[in-house]
């Protein structure tokens, strides 16, 4: 294991002692792990549907499925249950769809599905952008409709340039309905585009497994600390 790799896991560790038995630590009632959402992990695309490309060729599907990997991995060190909704590159659509926007809206119904029948899930859903302009860089958070999604988007925003682009001046917006898979759950969701495949640096950056990691500490803090505010808000501390 490299050494920066230890570093990180020590500040992880350390983040999740504080969030779990330092801030989060209840003066009157336990707060259970049984009261803890399920996040579900939506790394987007996959199988024939790559999203968009770097110039190098790079799929954002594979770029999202090992942010998502990472993510799993550090929630799961910090006790947070989560489900996946592809753990390769797959689309997930049901066999009996023929044409591909048939097999696309099918992929999309099967994530949808996998939230709304996951009791109290909260979505993470993993993009990556691309713009025409090229210089355009900076990862953006979309959040869905309701007070707890927007409390929770505008937070890992901020987290995510705080901590991983001090440059990046994007701020957090209310996903757009023409967004199919947040069109149809209910429960609070990210949408969260990490950066720009078309802008060469950050691409560049996101194919790394360094950048990958600070990117995904980053949701996982942001994570914690909504949880710490959602659990206050219902007198869970
Ligand atoms: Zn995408």
């Amino acid at each position: 294991m490299k050494p920066w790799m230890v570093m990180l896991l020590i500040a992880a560790g350390i983040l999740c002692f504080l969030a779990r038995w330092g801030k989060l630590v209840p003066t009157v009632a336990p707060v259970e792990y049984a009261q803890w959402p399920v996040v579900v992990l939506d790394a987007g695309h996959g199988g024939e549907d790559g999203g968009a490309v770097t110039a190098s060729g790079h799929r954002e599907s594979d770029i999202n499925l090992q942010i998502v990997q990472k993510l799993d991995y550090f929630m799961a060190l910090c006790g947070v249950e989560t489900v996946l909704t592809r753990t390769e590159d797959v689309s997930l659509h049901t066999p009996g769809a023929d044409e591909r926007g048939e097999r696309k809206q099918s992929d999309l119904d099967y994530r949808a599905q996998l939230v709304e029948q996951t009791p109290g899930a909260m979505l993470i859903s993993i993009h990556q952008n691309q713009y025409s302009d090229p210089s355009v860089s900076g990862a953006q958070v979309f959040y869905s409709v309701g007070d707890v999604a927007r409390q929770w988007g505008e937070f890992t925003q901020q987290t995510l340039c705080d901590v991983v682009d001090p440059a990046n001046t994007k701020k957090a917006k209310q996903v757009s309905q023409d967004v199919y898979l947040f069109a149809h759950i209910t429960r609070p969701a990210l949408l969260v585009e990490c950066g720009f495949l078309s802008n060469g640096l950050e691409a560049s950056l996101l194919l790394t497994d360094d950048y990958q990691t600070r990117l995904s500490l980053a949701i996982t803090g942001a994570y914690l600390h909504q949880l710490q505010m959602m659990n206050k808000a219902s007198g869970g501390i």
